[in-house]
């Protein structure tokens, strides 16, 4: 039995562990396929998104290059620089520090050639300073912006600086005015510092240099990366405004297109340390619109962060994203093959998704464990029951044997001596007169046996009908020993009686009562050394009526102490010294204990002696004198 069901347990445990092995199997292939998908749908969503906006940022490029008239597109993230014959126009237009080409218009030459050659030829500084002065009022502004740097240059040839600073502050005020190609600020700024510097006033020439700095990073002004390089340099700027890198990009492609190398429309990736610059540009005969942008603004970000991605151009040029990308990585190809830009992007799954994957495969792997467990366990359960049916089957094969042996010898006995006194066998009237006795004794012993099956088997079948009433236990105590105590002096013990609460009564069945307490002081005289006494009292404790039954004998080891209560248990001293039994005299007794609403206690030590006590709820002593004088007034 026991071994079937461990075969099944196991059988079961390999079919579990094979299932599990499986579903993990198809969880993975799952997880992967899922996984697959996801990077698939946010491949397309990223390839998507960048399409759409370059697509977008393209159109609107062409569309305004054929549409002059327009207003110049803003493309958000984006500069868009237009070059055409006298024209440069910059959006938004403070999008560049710097534009390839300057397209500022050079003032009329000849209006300062005569003054020109009164300063430089005959040297006449104050003169010229005078003629200066007065174009410097003139009503077109270029003239006036010409003659303002002009008069600069003079008055600080003739060491007059606070003049020169004068003049240049009113140049500066012109502000984009073209003077000789450059802006009158640019110019007008730059001569304040010089003349700063002279007078030696160095927190206003830092002043002015700060100031000329916030112009050059502006993009206010249309001057060429040479200018805006040179000016920085003088004010010894080192790091460049983002703006900067645009404009770069602007003028290297704008360099090529000199070159005549430049198609008429394309693009150009700029990998930069941080974030790459893209060009796209658009001509159309002479006029050519070129739109500048961080790669970032062509991106929108993917739905879920568990993805990362490349983005690389036709000639590998990461675009964006420094990884390389995984074997396992899906690849999309961006704007179709006959656009400018066949960009590649490549998406992997980044490691939350592998986290979650693991994380499901865990909870499948805790099921698996829970399962094994509750079969293990059912197993372990089944196999405790089993184990105690067998033990109760053993035991009641013991008992069989038990009582057939307790049947055995006094029938024997019996027949014997019958049979003796049959044949007249015997001498002596005195020897007639002790086998008679022998045999009523013999035939008391199986009556008794007798008696103690069919009360047990009541008890036990749940069939014993109790009759309570209020009973005297110092009385009860004294009839059984009364009763037990020829045959206790048979055996050779004594039995000692003692009350210190005489008055004591219980509500009980007397006669079940008298038979548990018959069947422990029996016991205490079977398992008892010869010539030892045995004591029986009653007291009260805590509102409780205690018969105790103490012996001086072999004991009860604290490992049975329990099961010596259990029916058909008999205890290992008892079977190993042959003292007869059948093993089911304590589990009546606890059983009619029980029923009295008491309990059973057991004090034992191994080779000293043990100590069974019967508590009882106590009937109060008011009400058992009462019932008492009840019952004398009914008399
Ligand atoms: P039985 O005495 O017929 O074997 P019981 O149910 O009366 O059956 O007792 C069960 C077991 O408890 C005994 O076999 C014995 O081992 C142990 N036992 C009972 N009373 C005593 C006692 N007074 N001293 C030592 N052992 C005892």
């Amino acid at each position: 039995m026991l071994g079937a069901l461990v075969a099944t347990t196991i059988v079961v445990t390999v079919a579990l562990c094979w299932a599990g092995w499986r579903l993990l199997d198809q969880q993975h292939a799952i997880d992967d396929q899922r996984a697959r998908e996801q990077l698939e749908s946010s491949a397309d969503a990223i390839a998507a998104g960048i399409q759409g906006k370059v697509a977008d940022a393209g159109e609107r490029l062409s569309g305004w290059l054929s549409n002059p008239a327009s207003l110049p597109p803003t493309i958000d993230g984006a500069v868009v620089l237009t070059i055409g014959p006298g024209e440069v126009l910059v959006a938004p237009p403070d999008g560049l520090p710097f534009v390839p080409v300057a397209g500022s218009p050079s003032p009329p030459a000849d209006v300062f050639s005569a003054i020109e050659a009164m300063e430089f030829g005959a040297n006449q500084l104050a003169s010229a300073a005078e003629r200066y002065r007065i174009l410097s009022r003139h009503r077109d502004v270029q003239v006036r912006a010409s003659a303002l740097l002009r008069l600069g240059r003079v008055l600080r040839k003739s060491r007059d600086f606070a003049a020169a600073r004068a003049a240049y502050q009113e140049l500066s005020a012109l502000g984009a005015v073209g003077t000789d190609d450059l802006p009158a600020e640019l110019l007008g700024l730059d001569g304040q510092r010089a003349a700063l510097v002279a007078l030696g006033d160095h927190e206003g020439e830092r002043r002015i240099a700060a100031q000329l700095l916030r112009g050059l990073d502006s993009g206010r002004w249309r001057i060429t990366r040479g200018t805006a390089e040179f000016y920085r340099d003088e004010v010894s700027a080192t790091s460049r405004p983002d703006s900067w890198r645009l404009a770069d990009a602007l003028s290297d492609v704008w360099g090529e297109r000199d070159g005549g190398s430049l198609p008429t429309r394309g693009q150009r990736v700029f990998t930069g340390d941080d974030r790459s610059v893209l060009v796209f540009w658009r001509s159309n005969g002479n006029r050519c619109a070129l739109l500048a942008a961080f790669a970032q603004s062509f991106f929108t970000s993917p739905a879920s962060g568990a993805v990362a991605w490349q983005l690389s151009d036709p000639q590998g040029q990461v675009i964006r994203g420094d990884l390389a990308p995984p074997a396992s990585s899906v690849a999309r190809i961006v704007g179709s093959s006959g656009s400018e830009y066949p960009w590649t992007l490549h998406v992997w799954a980044a490691s939350q998704s592998a986290a979650s994957a693991r994380s499901s495969r865990t909870i499948l792997l805790a099921m698996m464990a829970a399962m094994l467990l509750f079969v293990w366990g059912a197993a372990y359960f089944m196999a405790r029951a089993i184990r105690r049916e067998a033990e109760v089957a053993g035991l009641q094969s013991d008992f069989v044997a038990a009582v057939s042996h307790e049947f055995r010898t006094p029938l024997t006995t019996i027949r014997q001596m019958a049979e003796m006194l049959e044949m007249d066998r015997l001498p002596t009237e005195e020897r007639r007169r002790t086998y008679y006795r022998v045999l009523i004794g013999e035939a008391a012993r199986l009556q008794r046996l007798v008696e103690t099956l069919l009360n047990f088997g009541r008890m036990d079948a749940g069939a014993e009908r109790y009759q309570f009433v209020e009973v005297d236990v110092w009385a009860l105590v004294r009839e059984v020993v009364g009763e037990i105590e020829p045959q206790a002096r048979d055996a050779g013990k004594r039995i000692e009686v003692g009350s210190p609460d005489p008055g004591l009564a219980v509500r009980a069945d007397a006669s079940a009562l008298a038979l548990a307490l018959r069947n422990l002081i029996d016991n205490a005289i079977k398992y008892s050394l010869a010539d030892s006494t045995v004591s029986v009292h009653c007291r009260s404790e805590n509102g409780r009526a205690a018969i105790s039954v103490a012996d001086r004998g072999v004991g009860i080891p604290p490992s049975e102490q329990q099961a010596i209560f259990r029916k058909f248990v008999r205890g290992r001293r008892a079977i190993d010294a042959h003292i007869k039994g059948t093993g089911v005299g304590l589990a009546m007794v606890q059983q009619i204990v029980l029923a009295h609403g008491g309990e059973i206690r057991l004090d034992s030590e191994t080779g000293k002696g043990s100590t069974f006590t019967i508590l009882l709820p106590a009937v109060g002593r008011e009400e058992a004198v009462s019932s008492r004088s009840a019952v004398s007034v009914d008399g």
